[in-house]
């Protein structure tokens, strides 16, 4: 996805409100995405890992505590928790979908959860509720080691409350003030847990707002660099620029570049007559008529002077070029912009110059040379036509070599 779908004006506002804790527009959400989904699944998949690993050192938890079930706690760590993890760690790098992703990380916790809570349930050892230790630890520790996104922590940690209440109350063996202490110190550590989680979310998405702000003005003092002002278009900068990548891609293959160079009639006499307002206005529109005749998204339009232009059509042919000059040139008459000193109409009208080149054997500016040649040709012939060396002539006003 482009930066430039994302206005600079709407990172700005997530920037200065920060009511919203930065919440992002599903575009926003899935630039994010796509800058930092493929880290965190890394980040998850680590982390995955190293949990396995320390989850299955506290099996010595299960033989000092709990030694009546380490035989269950042996299957359920190695036969399904594990197994799970690894399983979580190898399809993790490989899910595109950021909530599945986030919620199959957290999914791990409930997996080591249920797994606490059944040794709880089954055992009949005297140090049961000090086992229970183990569930808020879990919580808050793969919490902190995977930096749950906020929906995916509210989720799991009500899920692991609802299933630690549950164990309690299946158990119902333990006063009521250990029930009451359990309850407390899950939700303590829970609540601080979900707040800091919380306050690095933010952060993240303040630094990735920040930069995608740098980046943002970046592209538009870029723009500007490359464009003219009055019209829009590419200037002789963007033109050096774009030629450069034109012809660095084509010289691998044979493509051809048309190109077309076109000039305002008798546009000296159009100022001097309706003055520079209405002149400018009238380059706009000329312009105007250029970019709305272009159909390949590979075409390029440029103002190359004050009343001239030029267009570049890649993989183009003769003919092809010609039909696009014939539309702009026709389009430009159609406006109806009056000149009563254009000499050849009463309208303002431009004249064309079309000259097409293999990329590999011509530089572009002996292209736009070949093009400019043409356009004088055209403009000797009489103005408001298009001429190309060597085309055939059609329809419309076009002459030909
Ligand atoms: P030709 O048909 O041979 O092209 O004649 P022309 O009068 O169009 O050509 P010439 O080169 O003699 O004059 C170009 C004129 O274009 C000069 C200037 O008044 C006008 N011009 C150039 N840049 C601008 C601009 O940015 N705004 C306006 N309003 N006029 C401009
Ligand atoms: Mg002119
Ligand atoms: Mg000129």
């Amino acid at each position: 996805m482009s930066d430039r779908l994302i206005t600079l004006e709407e990172v700005e506002h997530l920037l200065t409100d920060r009511s919203n804790g930065h919440s992002f527009s599903p575009q926003l959400a899935a630039k994010f995405e796509q800058e930092t989904g493929a880290r965190r699944a890394r980040l998850l998949r680590v982390s995955t890992l190293r949990t396995a690993f320390i989850y299955n050192v506290f099996l010595f938890g299960d033989l000092f505590l709990t030694p009546d079930t380490l035989r269950l706690a042996l299957v359920l760590h190695l036969a399904v928790v594990t197994p799970y993890m690894l399983l979580v760690a190898t399809i993790l790098p490989h899910i595109s979908n950021a909530n599945l992703r986030e919620s199959l990380g957290a999914s791990i916790a409930v997996a080591m959860v249920l797994q606490i809570l059944a040794i709880f349930c089954m055992t009949r050892s005297p140090y049961a509720a000090h086992y229970l230790y183990f569930v808020p630890s879990t919580v808050l520790s793969l919490n902190s080691v995977q930096r749950w996104r906020t929906a995916q922590a509210h989720v799991a940690s009500a899920i692991v409350f609802v299933l630690l209440l549950a164990a309690l109350a299946w158990r119902n063996d333990l006063p009521v003030e250990i029930v009451a202490m359990h309850s407390m110190i899950y939700v303590i550590c829970v609540s601080v847990t979900l707040n800091s989680n919380l306050l690095i979310e933010r952060e993240q998405r303040w630094h990735f707002l920040t930069t995608l702000r740098e980046r943002l003005h970046a592209a538009e003092s870029d723009d500007d660099a490359n464009h003219d002002p009055l019209t829009g278009l590419g200037n002789r900068r963007y033109l050096d620029k774009q030629a450069g990548e034109l012809w660095s891609i084509g010289a691998a293959g044979d493509r051809s570049v048309a190109a077309i160079v076109f000039d305002v009639d008798h546009f000296k006499a159009f100022n001097d007559r309706y003055g520079h307002v209405l002149g400018d206005s009238c380059l706009r529109r000329v312009a105007a008529c250029a970019t709305a005749e272009l159909r390949n998204a590979g075409d390029l339009a440029f103002r190359t002077g004050g009343e001239e232009f030029l267009v570049l059509l890649p993989q183009t042919d003769l003919d092809g070029a010609l039909g696009v000059a014939e539309r702009i040139r026709a389009a430009i008459a159609g406006l109806g912009i009056p000149h009563e000193d254009s000499g050849c109409a009463d309208v303002v009208t431009a004249s064309f110059g079309v000259a097409v080149e293999q990329v590999g054997t011509c530089s572009p500016e002996a292209l736009i040379d070949e093009a400019d040649a043409a356009l004088y040709v055209a403009k000797r012939k009489g103005r408001n036509q298009t001429y190309a060396q060597g085309a055939k002539a059609r329809g419309g006003r076009m002459s030909a070599a």
